[in-house]
């Protein structure tokens, strides 16, 4: 291995602009929030993809919106970028930090405001955890509904800016669906609110516009969530299916009969066998692939829709259904899909999760073309994911230690997502772009679709300091990724601006 000797000179220059910023930051906030030191901020160097990582130049952990707004102007004036940062849980990337930029991380804005069970509704600060906002509405017989399966860790403010979903999104919708409001800090120091309280909001809707942004348009101060009313009661059916494409045409099968489960998951044998030794969830390990179908509702309503849903299941060819019998059996079955990822630790020592949405209908064709994919690059991959959204998360399975492991797991990933796009799917379900599928964009847009999304970046962020190079890829970067003609060596779009 070669290691080049650093440059005295560019040392220097680094040092010295790391000194600057760090001295004007600390103008603005105290001491204890602004991190330079490479053994502080070394635990930001990466999010959930950790093949990634880069040492950010500087970390601030403000504790108030006007901390925030202070330390935009100062990046601003100094020409500073800056990524925003929740848990760090996020599965692209997005959270990454640039060498010469500034982690902004909201740790420490992580109060309920308001709790109003009048209203339904929760104002929270952008650091506080999915899963708490859930355990503070409890008392008062509500929750907020989406649930990413890092809900335990991650934020609302990571939660808005990549749009999660999770389990019970089939039924209760994405954030999009479930946030009323969104107060921003933009490049320029100001404070917008976007949405309102009430059910709608005049003018344009920029709130759907800034959920799913990752990070690029402003900085989330605070939230306003819709909460909803706990089910009386919820029970779960796990369907075992001998073929992988039977379980995927029952997940059809129910939508077309009018149904709408509060979960439709899948996990095909090799999910299922990594996590049952681990959990014990009671998962049939010898059927090909587990459906898990959840109802909730009055018990009248749950008996009813377990009814209907078994008759479609058996119809669809399913060999054996266990139906939840207390409400233990029903978290036991969950507990083993919510643990699905990290008991892919157990029997590899590194995995990449995918995330790409297809048409429904598609599912058995991509499940069986993953298949073919093991073969050709070598690699296992365990398919676990939200069926009934048609949202696949393949985990391909990989040994980082073994040469040119993790360039097949990268190039398996990339042909997965395209032929997401080919049946008709996108390259994202709801884990961001970042920087893992900056280049799979490039398949997925025309330029002149990635032009009119930096334009929206523009109107936002004209000086494009917020979270740049994530997200959507430059003309140019499409260009070097063979997407597009490239003549006589040249560039036909170096012409153009970086974002
Ligand atoms: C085991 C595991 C399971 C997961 N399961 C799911 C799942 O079921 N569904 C799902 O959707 N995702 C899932 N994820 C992905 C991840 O948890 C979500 O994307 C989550 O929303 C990220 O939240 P975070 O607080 O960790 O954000 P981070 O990872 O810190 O950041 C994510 C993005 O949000 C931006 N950001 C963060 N805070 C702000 C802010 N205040 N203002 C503006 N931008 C901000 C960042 O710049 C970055 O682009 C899973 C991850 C793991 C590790």
């Amino acid at each position: 291995m070669s290691t080049a000797i650093p440059d005295p000179a560019v040392l220097a220059a680094i040092a010295a602009r790391r000194a600057q910023v760090a001295a004007a930051l600390l103008r603005v906030l105290p001491a204890r929030a602004v991190l330079s030191e490479p053994e502080d901020t070394r635990p930001y160097e990466c999010d959930g993809l950790a093949a990634y990582r880069q040492l950010p130049m500087i970390v601030v952990l403000p504790d108030s919106e006007a901390q925030i707004v202070a330390v935009l102007q100062v990046c601003r004036e100094l020409k500073v970028p800056i990524v925003p940062r929740g848990a760090g849980t996020g599965l692209s990337g997005g959270a990454m930090p640039i060498a010469d930029g500034v982690v902004l991380s909201t740790a420490r804005l992580n109060r309920i405001v308001r709790m109003d069970a009048y209203s339904r509704t929760a104002v929270v600060q952008p650091g506080v955890r999915n899963l708490a906002i859930s355990e503070a509405a409890a008392p008062h017989g509500l929750y907020y509904a989406p649930d990413p399966s890092s809900q335990i860790a991650c934020t609302i403010g990571g939660n808005v800016a990549e749009n999660s979903g999770g389990v019970h999104c089939l039924k209760y919708g994405l954030t999009v669906h479930n946030v009323l409001r969104v107060r921003m800090v933009t490049i320029d120091g100001d404070v917008v609110e976007l949405g309102s309280e009430a059910l709608d909001a005049p003018g344009l809707d920029l709130l759907s516009v800034f959920i799913g942004s990752e990070g690029m348009l402003g900085i989330v101060t605070e939230v306003t969530v819709k909460l909803v009313p706990k089910p009386a009661t919820a029970r779960v059916i796990m369907a075992s299916f001998n073929e992988v494409t039977a379980g995927c045409h029952a997940v059809a099968a129910l939508i077309a009969a009018g149904i709408i489960p509060a979960g439709l998951e899948m996990m095909d044998q090799t999910s299922s066998r990594m996590v049952e030794p681990f959990v014990k969830a009671g998962y049939d390990t010898e059927a090909a692939a587990i459906l898990l179908c959840e109802a909730d509702g009055t018990i009248e309503e749950v008996e009813e829709e377990i009814a209907r849903m078994s008759a479609v299941l058996n119809t669809a060819g399913a060999s054996a259904i266990a139906v939840s019998q207390s409400e233990a059996e029903r978290l036991k079955f969950w507990s083993g899909r919510k643990n699905a990822f990290p008991a892919a630790g157990r029997i590899s020592p590194d995995y990449y999760c995918m995330d790409g949405t297809i048409p429904r209908k598609r599912l058995g064709q991509v499940l069986e073309g993953i298949a073919r994919m093991e073969t050709k690059y070598g690699l296992r991959c365990a398919n676990v994911f939200h069926a009934g959204d048609g949202n696949l998360h393949p985990l391909i399975l990989f040994n980082a230690n073994i040469p040119d492991e993790f360039e097949r797991a990268e190039a398996f990933g990339a042909e997965i997502l395209a032929l997401c796009v080919e049946v008709g799917g996108t390259i994202t379900g709801e884990h961001g772009v970042g920087i893992e599928k900056i280049n799979s964009m490039c398949a997925q847009f025309a330029p002149a679709e990635l032009d009119a999304f930096f334009s929206v970046k523009r109107a936002f962020d004209p000086v494009g300091l917020l979270n740049p190079d994530k997200a959507i890829p430059t003309l140019n970067r499409c260009a070097e990724f063979g997407k597009m003609r490239v003549s006589g060596g040249m560039l036909p779009f170096s012409h153009l601006p970086r974002f």
